[in-house]
């Protein structure tokens, strides 16, 4: 079984998921493609993208966190954010090798109440078995890829018959940026918006900017047809769950204080705090 799991969304974008891990997303115009992160890098990417496209493919990184630039040395053009962020670290790898682990132990407990009683799994969010050899990945070493050419807001990437916008959204970390396909309206939200809780409680995490660019995606949303996320069971939503997330910002940083709150554990395994609405949720940091 392919580590990943490809399937079109709309018209030439393709969800290139590593199922409960990461999603990539491949959108190609008439005379180019780019492909939106590029996964872990536990498996090799590229072939997958040339399956299914065979126009040039740059690559844009959403932010430089280690599950959306691993297959970055594949590609010879990558260009994201130039601020700076924390990259990648191989003891960040390790933590996040053993959440997978996590993952897959729980998954057939999980596949088993989800086919009697839930219905929610499918190819996009069923974990696979691990590749043989997935724990040289947690090694020093490979090469990180490309340096990136510098996207800043406003800039745009023509793919021939369809544009590309870079919106700066920082928030989940400095560097974050989203893309929106001005053709078709499909946005790119990399970690800025997920339907997973929403990763805010990292050092380098800024929940007023957050509450700033999720506001500033919710106002732009009559111009979205679909957001495209990176993580977790659902990867692509309504424009209306915009609004739903920059609301759950908006009444973290105005204080309001009827959010409930309740401990929980992030994906490496660190104390957080989660805060609860009705569509999505927030991790903040474990002391406020
Ligand atoms: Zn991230």
């Amino acid at each position: 079984m392919s580590w990943f799991h490809v399937r079109p969304v709309a018209r030439d974008v393709w969800l290139v998921a590593e199922p409960s891990h990461v999603n990539s997303w491949l959108v190609a115009g008439r005379d180019r493609a780019v492909l939106v992160d590029t996964g872990l890098g536990i498996v090799p990417i590229r072939p997958v993208v040339e399956a299914v496209c065979d126009l040039p493919v740059d690559v844009v990184n959403t932010h430089a966190h280690l599950d959306h630039v691993g297959g970055n040395a594949e590609f010879s053009r990558v260009a994201a954010s130039p601020f700076p962020t924390s990259g990648v670290a191989a003891s960040e790898r390790a933590s996040y090798l053993r959440w997978m682990r996590e993952v897959l132990d729980a998954a057939a407990a999980y596949r088993d109440l989800d086919a009697r009683y839930f219905h929610l799994l499918s190819a996009d969010s069923d974990p696979r078995p691990l590749p043989d050899g997935v724990e040289r990945w947690v090694e020093p070493g490979p090469p990180s890829g490309p340096v990136p050419a510098p996207l800043h807001d406003g800039d745009t990437i023509d793919l021939g018959g369809r544009t590309l916008t870079v919106l700066h959204t920082p928030g989940h970390s400095p560097d974050s940026l989203c893309l929106l396909d001005d053709r078709d309206g499909v946005l790119f939200a990399g970690d800025t918006v997920n339907t997973g809780p929403i990763y805010a409680q990292a050092p380098e995490c800024d929940l007023p900017a957050f509450a700033a660019s999720t506001a500033r995606l919710a106002a732009l949303s009559g111009d979205v047809s679909l957001v495209a996320m990176s993580h977790f069971g659902r990867g692509v939503a309504e424009p209306r769950y915009l609004h739903d997330v920059a609301v759950a910002f908006d009444r973290l940083v105005t204080g309001d204080p009827t959010v409930e709150v309740r401990p929980a554990r992030d994906c490496e395994g660190d104390a957080v705090r989660e805060a609860v609405f009705d569509q999505c949720s927030v991790y903040l940091p474990a002391v406020p």
